[in-house]
């Protein structure tokens, strides 16, 4: 039997970072001749990359293998392969409570999927675990599928991390920062622009640490410099900037570089100084109120983005309420809310002051409450306004419909704006840029009407003109919210 015979059902959970992560594996499958279906009854071999962050990750990552070994069971397929941040952080757990897995890969050996892959077929039977330190590093000529929309794609700038937040396991799942060279990034964007991508999405666990593990200096700005030379490529997204000194150099490539969007995605995780000594992370209120003002200063009308954690131990009445005046007082556009998750294996899951489940729960709603209330304010703001829209395609809502994202909303996590007058610009699609004059604004999601096609899209599939009677409009109380991530990408071919 040859590779290209062998099915393989894909399944990637977990977060951008995860996905470029599935992305790379694919890419070594379907190198390796292995094909790919939709359909995990069509498939011989069923493989699953993990999440093992927090409570909620694992126990999505557990069900879905369970729910993938039924298929092994039932006699569909006959190999189950298992990779990712849950086997790298329980693999002796997941080879003794689930006999049906076949292989366990954890996060190092990403390059030797399509090998496992071929052997798992071949062997009769027997668990196979491959876990060793995580050292693994993509580079551009690295195999990768890109998942994502054709026009938009997540670059992953570094891998692992050197902080040492007391709540967070991935350095020790991921190991310590390892960062890919600018030479690499830019053939990568060069890569990607050629085959259409228009929008470049770049994660990393601390993007603003970037260079510091290879030269001893941070290069953020200089990567930024350097990717802003890339032709085709229009906008540049920034995911997970922790919060350290920005340097000079920083602000100014944030506020001059045309092509970066004016977009901060920074987890600040916490306000109270007590909280941030004890999540260790490094820096006291102080320096946020002024790091937060420098950007705004620097990058006027910046959309800023921002998590925090609710329920972490030892946080007081009085610390969680500074942190609901900080939210309140502060001008973030977005910002998620997680409940404190004990992790086994991170320094805070002995620190003392647990806070009872039922009182992190009651954080969480009051906290989101809050900001349930802000965002429809915000969103009003934009009513009136032209904004320069990339068009992501015919919207989920209806096939009338186009639908897209300004500058400050991100792929997957913001809202989405809707495109009503789709049927008087037949030619505009998928990773065009357009002006459009917003016309109303829901909970997380706007809508408004094209004026004029400001860049067509280098490339794309031809897109079906749609019909003149079919005028859309659309009525308040009909757009999905758009503000929960999607984690899970069941991968089609
Ligand atoms: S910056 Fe902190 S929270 Fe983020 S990955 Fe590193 S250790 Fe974890």
């Amino acid at each position: 039997m040859t590779e290209a015979s062998r099915r393989i059902h894909f399944v990637s959970l977990g977060c951008p970072k995860n996905r470029v992560d599935s992305e790379i594996l694919l890419g070594h499958l379907m190198d390796a001749d292995f094909s790919v279906t939709p359909d995990p009854e069509q498939a011989e071999i069923i493989v699953i990359n993990t999440c093992g962050f927090i409570e909620d990750a694992k126990k999505e990552s557990v069900d879905t293998i369970l729910e993938m070994a039924g298929y092994k069971s039932a006699g569909s397929c006959q190999r189950l392969i298992v990779a990712g941040c849950l086997v790298q952080r329980y693999a002796k757990e997941l080879e003794a409570e689930i006999p049906e897995i076949d292989v366990l890969l954890g996060n190092g050996e990403y390059d030797s999927i399509a090998d496992v892959a071929r052997r798992a077929t071949q062997e009769l039977s027997g668990h196979r675990v491959s876990v060793k330190d995580p050292v693994f590093l993509h580079s551009a000529t690295t195999p990768r599928v890109n998942t994502f929309m054709p026009h938009s794609a997540y670059v992953k700038i570094s891998e692992g991390c050197d902080q040492k937040c007391t709540f967070c396991i991935i350095p020790k799942l991921r190991g310590l920062q390892r960062s890919r060279p600018i030479a690499d990034l830019v053939r990568e964007a060069e890569t990607l622009a050629e085959r259409g991508v228009v929008e470049l999405n770049l994660v990393a666990q601390d993007l603003t640490g970037y260079g510091y593990d290879q030269e001893g200096k941070v290069r953020l700005a200089d990567l930024l410099r350097a990717l802003g030379g890339v032709s085709g490529v229009e906008w540049i997204r920034l995911h997970y900037l922790y919060p350290r000194p920005f340097s000079k150099a920083l602000l100014s490539a944030l506020a001059e570089e045309p092509k970066i969007v004016p977009y901060i995605d920074m987890p600040l995780q916490h306000i109270a100084d007590p909280v941030l000594k004890r999540m260790a992370r490094g820096r006291p209120r102080s320096f946020i109120e002024k790091l937060l003002g420098d950007i705004r200063r620097h990058v006027p009308g910046v959309v800023m983005r921002s998590s925090f954690i609710v329920g972490f131990p030892g946080e007081t009445d009085e610390d969680f309420q500074s942190l609901v005046d900080f939210v309140s007082a502060e001008d973030f556009e977005r910002v998620g809310v997680f409940r404190y998750s004990r992790e086994e294996g991170t320094p805070s899951h002995d620190l003392s002051d647990q806070i009872a489940p039922e009182l992190i729960e009651e954080r969480y709603h009051t906290l989101m409450e809050l900001l349930r209330d802000k965002s429809q304010e915000k969103m009003e703001r934009y009513v009136g306004r032209k904004l320069e829209v990339l068009v992501d395609g015919v919207s989920e809502e209806s096939e009338l419909l186009l639908e897209g994202r300004h500058k400050g909303q991100a792929p997957e996590v913001d809202g989405t704006v809707y495109l009503g007058n789709a049927v008087d610009f037949p030619e505009v699609g998928a990773g065009d840029i357009v002006e459009v004059e917003i016309t109303e604004a829901y909970d997380y999601d706007l809508s408004g009407e094209m004026t004029q096609v400001l860049k067509k899209a280098p490339m794309r599939p031809s897109h079906a003109r749609l019909e003149a009677s079919a005028a859309a409009r659309l009525s308040r109380g009909e757009p999905s919210s758009g503000a929960q991530p999607r984690p899970t990408l069941r991968v089609l071919s």
